[in-house]
């Protein structure tokens, strides 16, 4: 087991997501929709080093996952994968400096110690996906912008220690909202996003008993807080560890390996077998 895996929410929501897991010396992004700038700055303040970052990893083509790519892809020669539907779809001007390489939803595709599995989910574009990554004997999901639970996300979710989940709205903040009809309609749809209830009951169904770290991702500004999602999820909480990515600025970092670090970063010590996994937060 490599004892170098980290794991970071560096933005997560409407306005922008990107999710960065680290083993040693290389990295890779899940989307990167907030400018490169941006990614910069909030990669800084949290000790990230974007040089490790190796290849990224696109979900689908709405700007909030994929805005900063071309100019990151203009500074750093990384490999971009992508669906050949979400390469069609994506507007010219946020595709990579090099051609962006494809991507089949049921493949997998390994980059240095990475593993990404890829799966297809019910959003409305052309061919989203969702991606779920081992290494360093470590299962982590990336499950954002997703109508409706699918058997994909069941199957991946069930494997993960580690997952980024959507729990988008409360579903009364959405109604009684100021959205108008047509778009209260859209995310509410099964292709649209999921509810804070529709991820609890995905989490009870599936029941993942290889589950620890669990953050509640993608929250809508107008329609949901993060005190509220997790007072949806507070019956789960002595189950998992379960927090909420923000869209304002990187999260902590989840480090994970048998030997303990100072600072404010969260880990996750296995002493022995990943199933006995044990939290420290220093
Ligand atoms: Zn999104
Ligand atoms: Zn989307």
């Amino acid at each position: 087991m490599n004892n170098n895996v980290k794991i970071c929410s560096i933005a997560s929501g409407s306005n922008g997501n990107a999710y960065y897991i680290e083993n040693g010396e290389e990295a890779i992004l899940i989307d990167i929709g907030i400018s490169y700038k941006q990614l910069k700055n909030r990669a800084k303040a949290r000790g990230i080093d974007i040089r490790k970052i190796k290849a990224v990893f696109i979900t689908h083509e709405h700007s909030d996952h994929v805005r900063g790519l071309r100019v990151f892809s203009q500074n750093y020669d990384i490999d971009t994968y992508m669906t050949q539907g979400t390469a069609h779809s994506c507007r010219p001007y946020y595709m990579p400096a090099k051609a962006a390489k494809r991507i089949r939803c049921g493949e997998t595709i390994e980059v240095g110690p990475f593993k990404v599995f890829c799966f297809a989910k019910p959003h409305d574009v052309a061919e989203p996906c969702s991606f779920r990554i081992e290494t360093g004997g470590l299962s982590i999901g990336v499950f954002t912008d997703i109508g409706c639970a699918c058997d994909g996300l069941a199957e991946n979710l069930a494997e993960c220690h580690v997952a980024f989940l959507e729990s988008n709205y409360d579903e009364a903040m959405l109604r009684d909202g100021k959205y108008p009809e047509y778009l209260k309609r859209r995310i509410a749809s099964d292709e649209g996003h999921l509810s804070n209830a529709q991820a609890v009951r995905i989490i009870e169904q599936v029941n993942p008993a290889k589950l620890h770290t669990l953050i509640l991702s993608h929250l809508s500004a107008d329609n949901n807080r993060p005190q509220i999602a997790l007072k949806a999820f507070a019956h789960l909480a002595g189950r998992y560890k379960i927090s909420t990515a923000s869209r304002y600025e990187a999260g902590e970092i989840l480090y994970v390996g048998e030997k303990e670090c100072t600072g404010q970063q969260q880990t996750i010590v296995f002493p022995e077998r990943l199933d006995r996994v044990e939290l420290k937060v220093l």
